[in-house]
């Protein structure tokens, strides 16, 4: 039997699961809940659990090599990161050129000042090409580095990209841009809202559902 890892009590009335990014299973439980009761609960959700941690730890499997470093990811493609002798970080094939004379333990770093960059000049170019086929305006587009999001766009029409978005395969970029441009003409998430980004981007239904293998990246390069 799965068994939680967190059984948090609070004024709320029902019970809830949630399974964290890194596996761990919490329980959210009214303050006066019997433990049997909760128990019960979390029995009768053990198939949904299994599945649930089955395909968090494949996905995490999958992308060790991205999440201990020993490769980055770029549009959805893995490069190697290779030592050289080289004075920027360049790349070609599958390799990413990195200068052997930093210090290990400001490669991280390094690398994230780099993927910043890298973000700004793909990113750019990208949002403004479908703000244009949308007929939609935007007034400001910066890259930012916040904590658990993908992007924002406030009233003011600036648009904000996490860096980490560069690292996606290009279906699930052109999904966040569009959930941002969107934006423009609903600043919530209603059915009008949605209505939009599915209008502009039939693809946007499989892309968020695909985002959401890759928001360990949101926890990388901190
Ligand atoms: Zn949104």
């Amino acid at each position: 039997m799965i068994i939680p890892d967190q059984i948090v009590r609070s004024s709320r009335r029902s019970l809830s699961l949630t399974i964290l990014k890194n596996g761990e299973v919490v329980v959210k439980a009214p303050l006066k809940m019997r433990d049997g009761d909760i128990e019960k609960f979390v029995l009768s959700k053990q198939r949904w659990l299994q599945n649930k941690l089955n395909a968090i730890s494949n996905n995490l499997t999958r992308f060790d090599d991205i999440i201990s470093y020993k490769r980055i990811l770029l549009n959805g493609n893995k490069f190697d990161i290779v030592l050289m002798p080289v004075k920027k970080v360049s790349f070609s094939n599958n390799v990413i050129a990195f200068p052997d004379r930093i210090e290990p333990e400001k490669r991280i770093k390094f690398l994230k000042n780099w993927l910043k960059k890298f973000a700004n000049s793909v990113l750019e170019p990208r949002i403004e090409m479908l703000a244009k086929e949308y007929g939609l305006k935007f007034n400001d587009f910066k890259i930012t580095d916040t904590k658990g999001r993908w992007g924002s766009c406030n009233s003011k029409k600036l648009i904000c990209i996490n860096f980490r978005v560069a690292m996606l395969p290009q279906d699930i970029i052109d999904y966040v841009l569009t959930h941002e441009l969107c934006h423009l003409i609903e600043m919530n998430h209603s059915r009008e809202f949605w209505n939009n980004v599915l209008g502009y981007y039939p693809k946007a239904k499989s892309a968020r559902i695909a985002l959401k293998d890759y928001g360990f990246l949101l926890d990388l390069y901190r």
